[in-house]
């Protein structure tokens, strides 16, 4: 088995996984892993459940096609702005996790009200401004959006999340969709949140980068 191969299997078990959990509803979203010659990613249109791994695409930075018969995901062109952006960043997820996409149809990003949204690398994950699905507008928005951050929510559309693997992007994905709920229960309930200052969030990020996260 090529580390291809493996590379393929990984991104049908996350897709998969990320469907089960509800943030992919109509099949969307878009998983992606970073090669030597470019990315790997979901195609267009295809039921993660039936996805295989001949499915997956592999193109170049530039989106042309290296191997794959199916088209590759019509967000194909926020994944390639990113790994030429991001020399760091090994996978792309990309979801409509329901609690972080409704906070993205108000336009809002989410601040540190709680101390781990230093899981996005600093102290707040911002909200891109608004471009159609698919453009190069919006994947310039996003990687603007994304800078010093593993994740931003999409204007009326949904999250991205970074990792230098796939299981890492998925665990931000995840982290960014428990703050967006807790944020808006927090709205829901008629309380004002109480913002962590930028001197505590430095401490956090400090103990994020000595220990890792607690627990
Ligand atoms: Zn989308």
């Amino acid at each position: 088995m090529t580390a291809t191969s493996d590379t393929r299997r990984a991104i049908i078990r996350i897709a998969q996984e990320m469907d089960r959990l509800g943030f992919a509803p109509s099949k969307s979203g878009n998983v992606s892993a970073r090669t030597p010659q470019g990315f790997l990613v979901t195609p267009s249109a295809l039921p993660y459940a039936r996805t295989k791994p001949a499915d997956i695409v592999h193109l170049d930075l530039d989106g042309k096609i290296i191997a794959g018969k199916r088209p590759p995901s019509s967000e194909w062109r926020f994944h390639a702005a990113i790994y030429r952006a991001r020399p760091e960043v090994n996978a792309v997820m990309h979801n409509h996790s329901p609690r972080a996409t409704a906070l993205s149809c108000a336009r809002r990003g989410i601040p540190a009200f709680h101390y781990m949204i230093a899981i996005s690398g600093g102290h707040n994950i911002r909200c891109a401004s608004y471009a159609t699905f698919g453009t190069q507008d919006l994947a310039d928005r996003a990687v603007c959006a994304l800078r010093d951050r593993t994740a931003t929510l999409l204007a009326n559309h949904g999250v991205i999340a970074l990792g230098t693997t796939l299981d890492a992007a998925f665990a931000v994905a995840k982290e960014v969709e428990n703050l967006a709920g807790q944020y808006l229960d927090i709205l829901a309930a008629g309380l004002e949140p109480v913002i962590l200052d930028k001197t505590e969030m430095k401490r956090v990020l400090a103990q994020f980068a000595t220990y890792g996260r607690e627990g």
